[in-house]
Formats: C-alpha cells, structure tokens, sequence
C-alpha cells in the first residue's frame, strides 16, 4: 500500500474517520460501561469498527480473522446481506409486538425451527438468549415431573442467570452458588482428563454412565426432574461425547422418568455441521432443545426452548406459568428465519461439515503431531479445542483450571499480532471461525496458529 492510499472499511468509511468514532466509543465505555465477567478495571476491551464475513477490524483498523465468531454465535458470519436485509425489511413492517398476538415473523421462525429439530419437538418457546431459555426448560421439566432436583455435569455453562448458572460447572458458578439451587453436579466423559481412570472410550462411556446412573440412585431418582447436558460442551472444552453416551443417558432418563434436556445453545445450528449436534449420536431425541446464539447468527438477541409433545401437553389447558415482554420478538424472529434459509439454500450447514472433515480437523491434527505444547485437539465441524499442555506426559495444562498463565497470555497476544481473534479458556485455544468459512480463510488461520503455537512450545517442560 502506498501512503496515499486510503483504507477504505467495510462500512464504507474512510479509516481515519472510522478511527476517530472508534477512539470515542473506547473513552465512553470506560466511563460508562460495565463489563461481564470482569474487574472493571483490569480489562480493556478491543474496539470493533467493522465486521464482514470472517473478519472483524480492531479500532488500529488491524483486520483480523475471527476464530471466535465472537462467542461462537455468528454461525453465519458477520453481516451476512440477506440477514441484514430481513431485519431491515421487518422494521420497516413491524419493529415489536406483545407476545401474544400472532405475528409472521415469530410463526415462519417457530415453524423452520421445529421442521429441523429432532422427533416430536413441534413447539417453540422463544425467549431472550440461552440463559433464560434454560431456566424456561427447568421450569418446564419440574412443573412437569413435580420433582425439584436438576442433574447437569461438571465442565458445563448454561448461563449467567440465577438457575442457569447454578446449572453450570465451571467456575463463574462458584460465587453465585449458594448451594440452594436445587442443582446437582456429575462428572460427564472427557477421556483426555478421565474422571473414571479409563483408558479407551467404550471404558469411558461405561463407566461414566455407571457413576452417573449411581448418583441418581444416591440423590433419589424421584426427586430429580431433569438432567441438562450440552450436546457437545462448548466453552468447558468441546468433548465430544463418546460413542454410546449420549444414548446411555437417554435410557437412564427414560428409567427414572427425568426430563432430559439438550443444551444447544453453542452447539446447535450448524456449529458441529448438523443443525443439532445431539444429531451425531444414535437418532437420540431429548425431550427439550434449549438454543439461541446461530439460531439468527446473534444479530438480534434471540433464544428458545424446542418442545416435546408429552411436554406441550403438559401445557395444554394448564396455564404455563412464565413468559416474557420480547418472547418471540419481530426482529430476532424475522433474522432467525432469514439466517435459516440462507443456512439452508447456501448450504452452509455442509460447508461446516466438510471444513471439518477435510480442512480444519486434518489441519489441526497435523499442528498436534508438530508442537509438543499441544496436548490434545478434538471437534467436529468448525468447533474444536486445542488443549495446552506444559507437559505431554503429564498432561499439566499450560494454565490451571479457571485461570489464565503468562505462557496463555503470550500464545493469545501472538494470535491478534498475527491477525487472529481467537477464543480462549483456562489453557485451551478453540478454533470456532463461521460456518461460513472457506477453505483458505481456514488455511490462513492455521498458519496463524502454527506460529502462535512455536511461543506455546517454548513453555514445555524440557
Ligand atoms: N448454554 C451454553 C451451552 C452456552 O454456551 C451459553 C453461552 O455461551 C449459554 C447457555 C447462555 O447463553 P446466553 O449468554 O445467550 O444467555
């Protein structure tokens, strides 16, 4: 680039114009806003000033390719046309309105839903995000049973909400929990770290269900309305299930009369390249779906609970005791079937898949067997983990559970020096681009990672 020539944003904008709002944007979220999950103080926040496709610009106008999709939410990439436009063409139509009048958006959006989610899961509860459509599916699941207890495993998230983050097994829990939630832990499979001391899946998947199906028996089977499990755990470090799990716990759900519910907020609509990761395991259809994040790409905050027909009946001439202000809102429901359509014409649920398949996962695998700082990769799609280690023998993570490291904080620094936005927990990078990523953006993500993983190498253990 010569110095003349002007960069020009995906928003149209002049970059020293852009840099200016972004500057002011900086300031007045340091003033003014509070920020999630964090010491006020201690953090400082990226300026975003644009985002197309796979790639976002920081407020430098630096353009980086986004490994996170944010918080693996934009499924369908940043400022897909024919999203932007639905939402657009809504607001001129019909911006809100009370949740319980009818209205075409909120059907059309009910409707493509339950046409992709597994067996009899024919109705919607739209809701706000993932967190509130997981209390709504407790809510369900005991006034249902008439029981109180809630099973959900350790190395979960479920949400920020009172009951959600009760539910979750990761540390964010800890000072919420007041140990009245009702909420009761199990160790899920995680043959890397096994809690079981297995040494192969089948053993895994065996006597993970063994503990579980003893802790139920310990806790009261009678007392436990519901057993919440993410698909495919995302944030705690995308274990993908072993074979037999999943279908294992459906059984036990069916033996005890527990509702069993599948958390797909991370892992649904596309992420794992079906529409539902719980569709990789056996034909197994749980009794509740709750999602939100790819449902409409996050372009307008949406969330909600699938239904069973036994569940719906429940509600049939019972008054369903909850609800909400935005329940269904026009222009979350409007981008949610614009994304689902264009997710299906554009094929973009298959595109995750064979990114998976041919492209990411091969390409992953070939930086495990090249760095020793990588202990582990494992994923499906374009949602996968790669687990640091200080020590492959040991298996010693590069950072300790629920906290970060210096070594962490150089590989994260080398990744956005480089140009990639990744996504970061504990001591594992996850490579979680759009659905809509292409083989060479891809490529391009992996060199980036090839050479932030030379920095992780230097912090093993001689
Ligand atoms: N469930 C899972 C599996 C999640 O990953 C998240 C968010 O990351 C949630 C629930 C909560 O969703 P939200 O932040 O929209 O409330």
């Amino acid at each position: 680039m010569t110095t003349t020539e002007r960069v020009i944003l995906p928003t149209g904008e002049d970059l020293e114009s852009a840099k200016e709002r972004g500057a002011r944007a900086h300031r007045l979220d340091r003033a003014h806003v509070f920020h999630s999950w964090s010491a006020q103080e201690q953090i400082n926040p990226m300026t975003i000033l644009a985002a197309e496709g796979s790639y976002i610009w920081d407020g430098d106008g630096n353009r980086l390719l986004d490994f996170s999709s944010q918080l693996v939410n934009t499924n369908i990439g940043h400022q897909h046309p024919v999203v932007v436009e639905a939402i657009r063409k809504q607001a001129a139509t019909l911006c809100t309105i009370a949740p319980q009048h009818a209205n075409d958006a909120r059907s059309e959006a009910a409707r493509l839903i339950a046409e992709r989610t597994p067996g009899d899961l024919n109705k919607v509860f739209f809701t706000n995000g993932g967190a509130d459509a997981n209390e709504h599916a407790v809510r369900m699941a005991r006034l249902h049973t008439g029981r109180y207890k809630v099973l959900t495993r350790y190395r979960s998230y479920h949400g920020g909400t009172d009951t959600a983050i009760n539910m979750t097994g990761d540390p964010r829990r800890w000072p919420n929990d007041y140990g009245n939630s009702g909420v009761v832990h199990f160790h899920g499979p995680f043959l890397y770290r096994s809690q079981f001391h297995a040494e192969n899946s089948p053993q895994e998947t065996e006597r993970a269900l063994a503990s579980l199906d003893q802790l139920i028996r310990l806790e009261g089977p009678d007392s436990i309305a519901a057993l919440v499990l993410e698909s495919v755990p995302g944030t705690a470090g995308i274990m993908v299930p072993p074979p037999g799990y999943i279908a294992g716990v459906r059984e036990i759900c069916d033996r005890y009369g527990i509702v069993f519910i599948a958390d797909e907020v991370m892992a649904g609509f596309g992420r794992t390249g079906k529409w539902f990761a719980i569709e990789h395991f056996d034909g197994v259809v749980p009794d509740l779906i709750t999602f939100a994040k790819g449902v409409n790409s996050g372009y307008v905050p949406l969330g909600g609970v699938a239904i069973s027909g036994e569940i719906a009946a429940t509600f049939a001439q019972r008054a369903y005791p909850g609800g909400l202000t935005y329940s269904g809102h026009p222009l979350a429901t409007a981008a949610a079937v614009a994304t689902i359509n264009a997710m299906t014409d554009e094929k973009i649920i298959e595109n995750a898949a064979r990114i998976g398949n041919e492209v990411l996962g091969p390409g992953l695998r070939a930086l495990a067997d090249k760095h020793p700082s990588v202990g582990e990769v494992r994923g499906l799609g374009v949602f996968w983990a790669i687990e640091l280690v200080a020590d492959r023998a040991t298996r010693e993570p590069l950072a300790p559970y629920g906290g970060s490291s210096p070594a962490m904080n150089e590989v994260i620094a080398a990744l956005k020096s480089n140009g990639l936005l990744p996504f970061a927990n504990f001591n594992r990078i996850h490579a979680v681009p759009p659905c809509t990523v292409s083989d060479d953006e891809v490529r391009e993500g992996l060199a980036i990672l090839d050479t932030a993983l030379d920095v992780a190498d230097a912090h093993v253990k001689p």
